[in-house]
C-alpha cells in the first residue's frame, strides 16, 4: 500500500511553503492537483509524475489519488494555501473513507487569510471569521445569512472567492449586506496574487470596496469597528493602551 499526503503549498511562492510540505513533495512519486497549482511547482519537482485536471474534476482527482495509493504509490495531492480551507483535504478523506483507504496525512500550509493579512499589516489581530462567496456548493441564501450574523458581532471578515466570471456581482452584494450594519467607513483591503507574479494590494473603505472589481485570485479583508489604516497599513488593535 502507498500513502497519500494532502499538501497545502501556501499562496504560490515556494519560499512560503513549509519545510514539511517540501519534504513530503520530494518523497512522493506522483503529484496530483488542479492544473494552476501543479504549474506553480512543476519546475521545482521536474522528475515527478503528474496527474492534473481542472475545476469540477475534484472528486475524480481524489479517486485517482486513492487508486494510485492502493496500487502502492506515494501520492501528493496539492492545494493552494491550506488544504483544509476550501481545499481538497475533506473531499479526499471522504473519498478515501468510501474506498476503504486509511493512510492519509494532511500537511498544513499558509492560507490566503494569513499571507494576505501580512501584506496589509495586522488586520486579523482580534477575532475574525472567514467566509467564501462561492455559491457553487453553498446556497447564496446561506452565504447572505452568514454575512449578516458576522456583521452583527463586529468580527473582522476575510472573504475568499470574492468573484468569478459567472458571479461578478458577489462582492458588491456582500458589501451591501454588510453596510446594513457596518459603517461605510469601515477599514478594508484586498490582496491579489499573493506570493505570485503580479501581486497587488489596496486599502479602502467599505463603501469604496463596494464598487471595486476584484477577481478570483483576490482575498478581501473587512476590518472590525476598531480597525484603522495608519501609514498604509491596516491595523486591528488588540486593546493595549498605546
Ligand atoms: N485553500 C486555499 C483557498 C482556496 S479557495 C487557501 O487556503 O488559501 C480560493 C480562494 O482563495 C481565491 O478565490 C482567493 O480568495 C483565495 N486565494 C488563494 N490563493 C490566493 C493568492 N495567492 N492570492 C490571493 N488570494 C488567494
Amino acid at each position: 500500500m502507498g500513502k497519500i499526503y494532502v499538501i497545502g503549498i501556501g499562496p504560490g511562492d515556494p519560499e512560503m511553503m513549509t519545510g514539511e510540505a517540501g519534504e513530503a513533495l520530494r518523497s512522493c512519486e506522483i503529484i496530483a492537483g488542479y492544473k494552476t497549482y501543479t504549474d506553480l511547482i512543476k519546475r521545482y519537482y521536474p522528475d515527478k509524475e503528474y496527474y492534473e485536471n481542472g475545476m469540477r474534476g475534484e472528486i475524480e482527482r481524489c479517486e485517482k489519488c486513492v487508486e494510485y495509493a492502493i496500487s502502492g504509490k506515494r501520492v501528493a495531492l496539492i492545494c493552494s494555501g491550506d488544504a483544509g480551507i476550501y481545499g481538497m483535504a475533506s473531499p479526499l478523506l471522504e473519498v478515501a473513507d468510501k474506498m476503504g483507504f486509511d493512510d492519509v496525512e494532511i500537511i498544513p500550509g499558509i492560507t490566503a487569510a494569513l499571507s494576505g493579512a501580512a501584506e496589509l499589516g495586522a488586520p486579523l489581530s482580534h477575532d475574525f471569521c472567514v467566509i467564501s462567496l462561492s455559491d457553487l456548493l453553498t446556497p447564496w441564501d446561506l452565504i447572505e445569512k452568514r454575512l449578516r450574523y458576522t456583521a452583527a458581532c463586529d468580527l473582522c471578515i476575510v472573504l475568499y472567492n470574492p468573484s468569478s466570471h459567472n458571479r461578478p456581482g458577489h462582492l458588491k452584494k456582500a458589501c451591501e449586506i454588510l453596510m446594513t450594519v457596518l459603517s461605510p467607513d469601515t477599514a478594508c483591503g484586498y490582496v491579489r496574487n499573493i506570493g505570485r507574479e503580479g501581486s497587488e494590494k489596496k486599502l479602502c473603505t467599505l463603501s469604496e470596496l463596494l464598487s471595486e472589481t476584484v477577481d478570483m485570485a483576490t482575498t478581501v479583508f473587512i476590518g472590525n469597528s476598531q480597525t484603522e489604516i495608519k501609514r498604509g497599513r491596516m491595523i486591528t488593535p488588540r486593546g493595549y493602551k498605546i
